[in-house]
């Protein structure tokens, strides 16, 4: 096989986002929560039914919104899973927050739900879960936990575009949620994020703490006579222009998510002889999850072959990567725990592998990547 590049991830356009931000750009109205915001406001919320959505300048920034909104306070616990992006827990830090990381479950890298009723005290406020490569969190036992105990749930949903927890959307399940259209997710803004607010009681000041503490969205509805500084806040929300880059990835949507899925399973079936001899193995969806095709991994039977598979790959063009390691053990967090018994997420951290994931990858390409794994275990297996 002639040696080929194939990247981890290409940032895929649908052909409009140009022609949408030139239509931006002329309007003259280039500021946060012009035109362009308010269609991808209402796609989301007729699509998913989402009681209220603000898009945000980056999932990190809907996460600090929501560490805002629950009030989150020097001394209190945020539960949180260890194996994640460090955004999911640096919101609630950068409040004074102390982050108490909680295992994942043995069948998926998600936090595993029987493990967070040990890790409550009187000073917790919230469990922020993440739903894997878009495959849902057991969210009805959980949602039940955090009533019993009075927690908030925030879902970072990051992966979780157009994936289900049985009928219900990803994001429409905890108090707030928070999604991202970073280059790397299924639909893009370059950077970009939303949160979701599904709590009531949070939206009127969702929308201050996201004009800079001002209550600047109620007094241009012609709610207030007057805008002013009525609470904390920040700049969180994007110019237009990212928003109508963002529409024209949602009007394509459901074509986005169809490859995406025929990718996904096409490798899923490639590489089932692998699995059939054990060489790698693969995780069963939970019954109650959709896959939205966010991400393709394979687990390898042990770190030094995980390591020495990427180098083969990457000699050969391929660009296959391994995810998150387990924040309790990162150099800004491990003094600041005790906690480091981390046995899944451990795992996670050196068994999982990401193949290259986006939209042009073709069927063509996939033979090469897969083929090269199976030369791969032919030669060292
Ligand atoms: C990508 C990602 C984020 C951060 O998203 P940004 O939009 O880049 O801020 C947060 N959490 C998880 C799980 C992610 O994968």
């Amino acid at each position: 096989m002639d040696k080929r590049h194939i990247g981890f991830n290409k940032p895929y356009l649908t052909g409009k986002e140009t022609k949408y931000i030139l239509e931006s750009v002329e309007s003259r109205k280039i500021s946060g929560d012009g035109l362009f915001t308010k269609k991808c406001h209402e796609f989301f919320e007729k699509r998913y039914g989402f009681r209220k959505v603000l898009l945000t300048t980056s999932c990190t920034d809907a996460l600090e919104m929501a560490a805002i909104l629950i009030d989150t306070k020097e001394g209190d616990e945020i539960i949180a899973p260890a194996y994640t992006f460090v955004s999911s827990v640096n919101a609630f830090v950068l409040r004074g927050a102390k982050i108490i990381f909680c295992d994942s479950e043995s069948a998926t890298p998600n936090i595993d739900i029987k493990k967070i009723e040990e890790l409550i005290t009187p000073k917790t406020r919230a469990v922020v879960v993440v739903h894997y490569a878009g495959i849902a969190v057991d969210m009805d036992p959980l949602m039940k936990l955090a009533q019993k105990h009075n927690l908030y749930v925030i879902e970072d949903a990051a992966h979780s575009i157009d994936s289900y927890y049985k009928d219900r959307p990803l994001g429409s399940i905890g108090h707030l949620a928070a999604f991202s259209f970073h280059e790397t997710k299924n639909v893009i803004s370059g950077e970009g994020g939303m949160l979701v607010i599904n709590d009531e009681r949070f939206s009127e000041r969702a929308e201050i703490i996201r004009e800079k503490g001002t209550n600047r969205s109620a007094f241009f509805r012609g709610e207030v006579d007057k805008y002013g500084w009525v609470d904390i806040g920040s700049s969180f929300l994007p110019s237009d222009i990212i928003a109508a880059f963002l529409y024209a990835q949602l009007e394509n949507l459901d074509d986005i998510q169809n490859k995406r899925k025929h990718i996904w399973n096409y490798y899923r079936e490639k590489l089932n002889g692998l699995m059939e001899k054990g060489y790698i193995s693969f995780q069963e969806l939970p019954e109650y999850a959709t896959n939205n095709a966010h991400m393709f991994y394979v687990l390898c039977r042990n770190l030094e072959e995980r390591n020495k598979l990427i180098d083969f790959l990457k000699s050969r063009g391929i660009y296959a990567v391994f995810h998150y390691l387990s924040l309790d053990k990162s150099s800004f967090y491990r003094n600041k725990t005790e906690n480091h018994e981390m046995k899944y997420s451990d795992y996670y951290t050196d068994h999982l592998l990401r193949l290259p994931l986006y939209y042009e990858l073709t069927d063509d390409d996939i033979d090469y990547v897969t083929e090269n794994i199976k030369s791969y275990f032919e030669d060292n297996g």
